[in-house]
């Protein structure tokens, strides 16, 4: 083993095909989404690391955060920012935009990584959706990206900025087992889109991401996704599935000034699952 080998830290080796192009650096984010090493979120968060940003967290709850606590130290890094953040909850979401605000001064970007659905409602027929289900997945998976624009718009107003949500092609297809989750990615989607419309006179983007299916805790709850990834895998141009690096470095140029004049757009990474018709 060389001696560079033995140095190198585990979010290097992990991205061991794309060495940093510093496209973040001097830029502060906060993650909003990581619940374990599997989340999405958690590979952006790296993949921002590597391109030189400062990031913050926001957690849900104590057992999150012990996952998290576990994550910064596999990773060697020191203690970064975090802060408890119920989505659902008013006063949390404004604590969070004073406190990170007060941490950070300026937030160039942060990355909307939150849905949740009742288990009964991601499987069966959309028919049978409960009005209590419907709301939750709603107010966990779409309002909160608005919520969060408002809480963090005050660390980002100055400079300007860059948020990226995850959403899926559910959203306007219709997905079997998807259900509920497709009617609030819709509904993200949309409004991201009136976001992009109101924080562009601040010079603050708002973009989507949407990637194929990736197996995670959250896509755990959906009927049959192991089904899913096989099909993806089979039938996509790239004939593969996405990873959640892939996805990462997606978010990445969406946060950089490389993507300055992008804003209000859904990006597909999905291998180019979208375009087929079959
Ligand atoms: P994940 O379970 O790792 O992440 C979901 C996150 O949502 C968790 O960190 C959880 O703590 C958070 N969350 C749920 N309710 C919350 C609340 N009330 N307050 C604060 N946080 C809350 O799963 P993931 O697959 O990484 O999901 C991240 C995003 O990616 C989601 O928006 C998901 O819909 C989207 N996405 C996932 C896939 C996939 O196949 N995994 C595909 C396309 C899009």
């Amino acid at each position: 083993m060389s001696s560079a080998e033995t140095i190198e830290k585990p979010i290097q080796k992990e991205n061991r095909n794309m060495s940093s192009n510093n496209l973040l650096k001097g830029k502060k984010g906060i993650i909003v989404g990581v619940a374990n090493k599997w989340s999405i979120a958690w590979a952006v968060a790296k993949a921002c690391i590597r391109e030189g940003a400062e990031i913050g967290f926001t957690y849900q709850g104590e057992r999150v955060l012990r996952n998290l606590e576990k994550l910064f130290k596999e990773e060697n890094l020191q203690e970064p920012y975090s802060i408890n953040l119920d989505v659902t909850k008013d006063e949390e979401l404004k604590n969070a935009g004073e406190e990170v605000k007060k941490q950070f001064g300026q937030v160039d970007f942060f990355l909307h990584a939150v849905a949740f659905a009742k288990h009964e409602e991601l499987g069966g027929e959309f028919v049978n959706t409960s009005r209590d289900g419907y709301h939750l997945a709603q107010d966990v998976s779409s309002y909160s990206l608005v919520a969060l624009a408002k809480a963090f718009k005050p660390a980002m107003e100055e400079k300007g900025g860059s948020i990226v949500a995850l959403s899926y092609l559910g959203s306007e297809r219709v997905v079997k087992n998807y259900n509920v989750m497709g009617v609030a990615k819709a509904a993200l989607e949309s409004s991201a889109r009136y976001l992009a419309y109101d924080l562009g006179a601040k010079n603050i983007r708002v973009n989507v991401v949407s990637p194929g299916p990736i197996k995670t805790l959250s896509a755990s709850g959906i009927a049959d996704f192991s089904k899913m990834l096989e099909h993806f895998k089979n039938t996509a141009p790239l004939r593969k599935n996405v990873s959640a690096e892939e996805v990462a470095d997606t978010c990445v140029f969406l946060f950089s000034d490389l993507s300055r004049a992008i804003t209000g757009e859904l990006l597909y990474v999905d291998c180019g699952y979208n375009t087929l018709a079959m």
